[in-house]
């Protein structure tokens, strides 16, 4: 858990593990956008009271993922209604279990508790009106999974996007749950119109950004499509397209905080399956 970061008048960030944590304050109490790991549940619990001891109306849960819903039970025992797209809590209702990819296998999920579920979900879009700022949720199918919202708060012109940005490099597509390239990109394409040059955009992992680091990375999974596509057309293999480093010269910052041949190995997945 690192120090809370003010990122707009009434708007925080707290990172756990990586995976962003949003806050809201304002009178009428606090807003909470993803809910962090299950084990540093409390850890979050306290650096949320030292931003604000208001009590927290709403948690809101930007897609299925173990690392954004962890802590809803215990964030939410106070009674703070948890809100989400429906194919999270359905997903949450049956447990998360993803096939082993490139070596690397993530440990699957039971079923969650009825603790931990959203109460509220939506199917497209939902207005929250709130501490004179209206939150809207609006979900993207079929993107990184098929579960995905985005959370923005129009006034403070902040947006929480999930796992429909990472700022840290490649994303990976969970396509055993929905996500597609193609969807992803749409995605990009319909949030780019809603952000202006002073729009804070919030990843899912890594450091706030704003509208053209949106579309620097949407550039840059567009043109991965692009090569990842084009390999598979020439029949290689799932190994032969990651030996052949299709993405290397696209990201600039570094090493990808999701190993790139997950990404790769995820975009190979949806568009051999067509
Ligand atoms: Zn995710």
């Amino acid at each position: 858990m690192t120090a809370n970061q003010k990122i707009a008048k009434n708007i925080y960030l707290l990172k756990d593990y990586g995976c962003n944590i949003a806050v809201m304050v304002g009178q009428e109490g606090l807003i909470i956008i993803d809910t962090g790991h299950k084990r540093s549940a409390l850890k979050t619990d306290s650096a949320i009271s030292i931003i604000s001891n208001l009590p927290v109306k709403y948690f809101l849960n930007t897609h299925l993922h173990f690392d954004h819903v962890g802590g809803n039970m215990k964030l939410a025992e106070d009674g703070a209604v948890i809100i989400a797209h429906e194919n999270t809590r359905k997903h949450m209702l049956s447990g998360w279990k993803v096939p082993e990819l490139q070596g690397i296998k993530y440990s699957p999920v039971l079923p969650y508790s009825v603790e931990y579920l959203p109460k509220v979900c939506l199917k497209d879009t939902l207005n929250i009106y709130f501490n004179d700022d209206v939150v809207k949720a609006i979900h993207y199918p079929n993107a990184h999974s098929d579960c995905d919202v985005i959370f923005y708060f129009q006034n403070a012109n902040v947006i929480h996007a999930g796992d429909l940005f990472e700022s840290n490099g490649f994303p990976i597509l969970d396509v055993w749950y929905g996500g597609t390239i193609d969807g992803y990109v749409k995605a990009l394409d319909d949030i780019l119109k809603i952000c202006n040059d002073n729009t804070v955009i919030i990843p899912g992992h890594g450091d706030p950004s704003n509208r053209q680091g949106l579309k620097d990375y949407r550039n840059m999974l567009v043109e991965s499509r692009t090569r990842i596509s084009k390999l598979i057309e020439e029949g290689k293999s799932v190994d032969e397209v990651i030996a052949a480093d299709p993405t290397k010269d696209l990201y600039k910052g570094g090493e990808s905080w999701i190993p790139v041949k997950l990404f790769i190995a995820s975009v190979y997945e949806d568009l051999s399956r067509k």
